[in-house]
């Protein structure tokens, strides 16, 4: 039997950028944890066959997390058709390799867009609501480059580094409500954001070295995590960023 602390049935969740990869599984742990869970994306055709593969309790809504109107009247439509959130992840997100010499302007706003100022736009029309409920729980899903860079990977670096200290203002602003707002810190995971390194062999090998636990992480990984973030058990955990990445920023 599972530990009343961590029991989160009957609850509602929408998780962004839920139509494949880490934001798929998070959805996936929500739903068998017995959530209602709303899968968001901006192709609604992946977001339909993502919600067929899961079955059960999933609804889609279809926005760009990056456009402060489409996100208003889109969480507003999927509460009155699916009821008040009572859990955010805010997990949509994009990388861009480029040295910086090279990084176009223009590609320097689309990263910010959607890794930051989603996170702010979406984060702050969810918690409107629980602000006024008095409760809710806000996942924002940061990266081990909230700490670390590499070459290449500057800009990314940045918004995922501004990604943690919004946490922490959304809990200094939101925490006095009953709202808890935290970070979700993923090291290297497989998914379709990182398969030009999981295909180059010697960045590859280089990861499984450089990791403690010796491999790439599994978007399964990250569940448990986000399960602690959104139930009662972190109740009194706040703007803290949990890395789940097999060790990595730990060691030299
Ligand atoms: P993927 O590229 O596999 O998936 C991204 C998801 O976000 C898709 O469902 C995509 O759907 C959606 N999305 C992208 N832009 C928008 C937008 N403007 N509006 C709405 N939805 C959008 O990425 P990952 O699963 O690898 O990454 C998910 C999160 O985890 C990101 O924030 C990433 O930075 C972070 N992360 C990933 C790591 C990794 O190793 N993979 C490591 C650390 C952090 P669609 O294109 O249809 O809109």
């Amino acid at each position: 039997m599972s530990h009343p602390l961590f029991d989160i049935s009957g609850r509602t969740a929408l998780v962004t950028g839920s139509s494949r990869g880490i934001g798929l599984a998070l959805a996936r742990g929500l739903l068998e944890a017995g959530c209602t869970v709303v899968l968001n994306g901006r192709d609604p055709g992946r977001l339909a066959r993502a919600a067929e593969e899961l079955g059960g309790a999933v609804h889609t809504a279809a926005f760009d997390v990056t456009d402060g109107a489409s996100v208003a009247a889109g969480i507003a439509e999927a509460e009155e058709r699916v009821g008040p959130l009572d859990i955010l992840v805010n997990n949509a997100g994009m990388q861009l390799r480029a040295p910086l010499l090279e990084f176009a302007e223009p590609d320097w706003h689309r990263i910010l867009d959607t890794n930051l100022t989603s996170a702010f736009l979406v984060g702050r029309e969810a918690a409107r609501g629980m602000v006024a409920r008095g409760r809710g729980k806000i996942v924002n899903v940061c990266s081990l480059q909230s700490e670390v860079v590499r070459p290449g990977i500057g800009p990314y670096a940045a918004t995922k580094g501004a990604l943690k200290m919004l946490t922490k203002g959304m809990c200094a602003d939101w925490g006095p409500a009953g709202v808890q707002v935290n970070g979700l810190g993923p090291g290297y995971i497989e998914t379709e954001l990182t398969r030009p390194l999981v295909e180059d062999e010697t960045f590859s090998s280089w990861v499984r070295g450089r990791t403690p636990a010796g491999r790439w992480g599994r978007t399964e990984d990250l569940v448990g995590a986000l399960l602690f973030l959104a139930s009662p058990a972190s109740d009194f955990v706040g703007g803290q960023i949990l890395y789940v990445d097999g060790g990595m920023t730990s060691v030299l």
